[in-house]
């Protein structure tokens, strides 16, 4: 009887050991509070271990690391999934794969595997990092979902289900976020934005780099979507204005991008529709869909997905002031959100609104997903097959057949950027192994050849083609219905690589690339006395930059140069020979692909001195993200500068700052004239209602006392560069100058042109222009065009591009074309000493259009005019 009761204690002992090794902590009792209590945050640590903890406590959750943030942070993944599933992740993967790769599949066999198969559901959080909830909600979804707490019978759906959630993928920007959030608690800033953006380089563009991979963030989250996991669903979660709807969920709005299959729409429509109607079920109000969102592509983390034949959905939560509490009176909320619409039958009316309500709303919505996703595992895996099927085996009336990316490029080194852009977001090329003819024209073998037919063929045509963006309008004169972000984003017209779309098919001996094949550099012989770096090639500057800091002696041509060997553009670098160049040159030549030219007399070529620039870079307290696009291009190109703030524009005991002494160039990157003078927007401006203030060592601008500094330092021979509406603030502020903005009060309905690309004309004698084709593609986006006039006194100015008489759209939306046709574009304006570069459109615009890099560059690398 003892040993019995031994015997039973034993076991009694071992079984509450068991249940405290297998039972999984909830994150409240991890954090110590509820998730999404008011004024608590998780910040990314602490979200990374409780990921792990729960890793080590089910066997139903497994955490990746899927690569390295901006800074350097790990970037988690969790697998979450039946433990039956969990130990053949691989075989699952691989029939992701084989079905988007459908070409070598039949009907049956697809069917076969689309059994077998598991369907794969993304779920992304709080990109955008003030976007916060979805990062706190994570953290109880995965419990919820391993610990079977969840609607529907979990064993059963992650039978079917495979569930890949990223509880951020802005890593960086949630740890800013929540330490902004934690100094300021309490004061009366708690809950304002911060000074600077939440990605080092992107802010909130980090959501228009999904074809174009700038960001560490985004290709770690590429590479899961379309190389290692190929999730048939994915949906991003977001957070939106506070006054209006709860919680917008698709079906988007009008219009689509036409390339996309349309059982991508159907499959969106009958995700988010089931979301709404479980939200609905359980109670959740002011759930809206088809308003605000659009079908047009952003270059967006979801809407990539449509172009891959995926269901790509967007949940847009109503904010609060991070974690702090708002309430919202029923007057506030706007009149198109009171009565009970179709798209909107339950009107919320007004009150509270809580971090844990942004929680509340996305469990039930993620839930709904992967429940869906169960359903309609099968059809899900099927039609993910059928599609990307149809993509390689029907060409729709009037497609493209191919598109042709000639070797012969005027910037190769770019080109070959371009090709590694295109693979890495899937698309498949092939270079050409012999000549052949298309559409009519001669093509050397060697040309690279995007065939139409292949899995992903909605993205591939998206890019590479023209985009058109239709003018919904019900009457001309009514005011224009903008798209909600860029009309146009033509990948080659931006990088000003040639590319030829071709219609009717031909046939010819291709490779399929399997890498970028980038040519083997043989640097100079190192005989001779001058090394030539051709202008045309944006790396040259990259090379440049790394020669001058090494104190080379460089020139740039004023004429083309002219060689038995080569022929090189005016502009072109001349660089003295010198054992230092020697000793740097083979190794910069081989890290940028370039290829340098020999010269042993430069004698009879006119040149100018080429000194090298100290730089400045301004930066706002407002988070501009024109300002760290410019910064990331800096860092990518290799160029020196410094950051600027507005302090740096105010001198010391009652002194003017003198800004010639530490710089030779300024750059201004776009911003309103009133942020960088004051700090705050023009206050009839329509930013002017989201203004706060900041706490006071951010409060402010450069004042008229950096005015008045920056005018000094163009007298004494600075260069002061201001790109997009930062022209402005030297066209108001600077009397006399020859130059206006005639834009700057046309209204919306007689001009009109949303993130599109334009046509212009440079003279490419200019020391701006130097090295850009006569014609180029340049990027508009609330945008300037000029007016110059006979300069009096001390100014002067060159029209270095200027729009041309007609046909000036080249891809997206413009209207009132003759309000900038025979305008100029871009003016290089003299004073004095020194020069105001005047660029009117957005030539570093995101870090994608490389094509009208030079203009920047070339300010950087203005020479010493003799
Ligand atoms: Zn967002």
């Amino acid at each position: 009887m003892k040993k019995i009761s031994v015997l039973c204690s034993i076991l009694v002992f071992l079984f509450l050991i068991s249940s405290l090794i297998l039972a999984q902590t909830p994150p409240d009792k991890f954090l110590g509070h509820e998730v999404g209590a008011d004024r608590k945050l998780a910040d990314y640590d602490q979200i990374q271990a409780y990921f792990q903890k729960l890793d080590r406590e089910s066997g139903k959750i497994k955490v990746l690391t899927i690569g390295k943030t901006t800074l350097n942070k790990p970037m988690i993944m969790a697998v979450i999934t039946s433990e039956k599933n969990m130990a053949k992740l691989d075989t699952y993967r691989n029939i992701s794969k084989q079905l988007r790769d459908a070409g070598g599949l039949t009907d049956e066999q697809a069917k076969k595997l689309s059994k077998e198969g598991k369907v794969i559901v993304f779920i992304t959080c709080s990109l955008h990092a003030t976007e916060i909830a979805a990062s706190q909600m994570s953290m109880e979804f995965a419990y919820k979902l391993v610990t079977g707490d969840t609607p529907f019978n979990a064993d059963k759906v992650l039978d079917d289900v495979i569930v890949l959630l990223a509880p951020t993928i802005n890593p960086d920007g949630e740890q800013m976020v929540t330490d902004w959030y934690r100094k300021y608690v309490g004061t009366p800033y708690e809950g304002g934005r911060m000074p600077w953006l939440y990605h080092h380089y992107a802010g909130h563009d980090n959501n228009r780099d999904w074809f174009m991979f700038n960001l560490s963030e985004t290709k770690a989250v590429t590479k899961v979507l379309y190389h290692d996991w190929i999730p048939q669903v994915h949906i991003d979660e977001h957070q939106m204005g506070s006054t209006g709807a709860r919680l917008f969920l698709p079906p988007f709005m009008d219009p689509p991008v036409p390339t996309i299959h349309p059982l991508v729409w159907r499959g969106v429509a009958l995700c988010g529709t089931n979301m709404a109607y479980d939200l609905q079920k359980y109670g959740y109000k002011g759930v809206v869909y088809a308003r605000n969102f659009t079908g047009w592509w952003i270059g967006a983390c979801d809407d990539t997905a449509w172009l891959h034949n995926s269901i790509g959905l967007l949940s847009e939560m109503a904010s609060v002031k991070t974690a702090t509490p708002i309430y919202i009176d029923p007057t506030e909320i706007p009149d198109s959100l009171i009565e009970k619409r179709i798209q909107f039958p339950d009107p919320w009316p007004g009150g509270w609104w809580r971090l844990r309500n942004l929680v509340d709303y996305e469990l039930i919505l993620s839930m709904s997903l992967v429940k869906t996703a169960h359903l309609h595992k099968e059809d899900f895996l099927y039609n993910f097959y059928k599609m990307c099927k149809e993509s390689i085996e029907i060409r729709p009336e009037g497609q493209p057949f191919a598109f042709i990316i000639p070797e012969d490029q005027r910037d190769y080194p770019t080109t070959l950027r371009m090709l590694e852009i295109l693979m890495f977001g899937g698309i498949e090329i092939h270079q050409a192994k012999e000549d052949f003819a298309a559409d009519g024209k001669l093509y050397p073998a060697g040309s690279f050849v995007v065939l139409m037919s292949q899995p992903y063929r909605p993205y591939a045509q998206s890019l590479l083609e023209k985009q058109k963006y239709p003018d919904l309008r019900e009457s001309s004169g009514d005011n224009p219905i903008p798209p909600y972000d860029n009309a146009g984003w033509t990948l080659p017209l931006q990088m000003g690589a040639a590319c030829d779309r071709i219609e009717k098919p031909f046939k010819t001996a291709l490779e399929k690339l399997e890498k970028v094949p980038y040519p083997s550099i043989t640097p100079p012989e190192q005989s001779a006395s001058y090394i030539i770096l051709d202008t045309r090639k944006n790396a040259s500057s990259s090379v440049v930059f790394s020669l001058l800091k090494e104190k080379a002696e460089v020139y740039r041509s004023k004429d083309c140069i002219k060689a038995d060997h080569f022929h090189a553009c005016p502009g072109s670098f001349i660089i003295k020979n010198t054992p230092q160049v020697q000793k740097q040159l083979p190794g910069l030549l081989k890290k940028w692909h370039l290829t340098a030219y020999e010269l042993e007399n430069v004698d009879n070529i006119p040149k100018n001195p080429l000194k090298s620039h100290r730089i400045g870079l301004y930066q706002s307290w407002r988070s501009s993200m024109d300002e760290g696009w410019t910064r990331f291009v800096f860092d990518d190109l290799g160029i020196p500068y410094t950051t600027l703030h507005n302090k740096d524009f105010k001198g010391k005991n009652k002194k003017k700052a003198d800004l010639r002494k530490s710089f030779d160039v300024i750059v201004f990157a776009d911003e309103s004239p009133e942020i960088i003078k004051e700090g705050k927007p023009d206050p009839t401006s329509r930013w002017a209602r989201y203004f706060t203030e900041m706490p006071p060592p951010y409060k402010g601008g450069i004042e008229k006392e950096g005015v008045e500094a920056l005018k000094d330092f163009v007298a004494q021979g600075g260069i002061l560069v201001c790109m997009n509406n930062a022209g402005r603030l030297v066209l108001k502020e600077f009397k006399q100058i020859p130059a206006s903005n005639i834009l700057e009060k046309v209204d919306r309905s007689k001009f009109f042109c949303p993130t599109s690309i334009l046509k212009v004309k440079v003279d490419n004698k200019s020391p701006i222009g130097y090295g850009m084709p006569k014609e180029a593609a340049v990027m508009f986006s609330r945008s300037l065009a000029f007016r110059t006039s006979v300069p009096s006194g001390e100014w002067d100015r060159q029209v270095v591009a200027s729009y041309p008489k007609e046909k000036i759209l080249m891809s997206g939306w413009l209207l009132g074309e003759k309000y900038i046709a025979r305008k100029p574009a871009l003016v290089d304006v003299k004073y004095k000493k020194g020069h105001i570069i005047l660029i009117g459109f957005r030539c570093q615009h995101r870090a994608q259009s490389h094509g009208t890099y030079k203009f920047l560059l070339n300010a950087l690398l203005y020479p010493e005019i003799n």
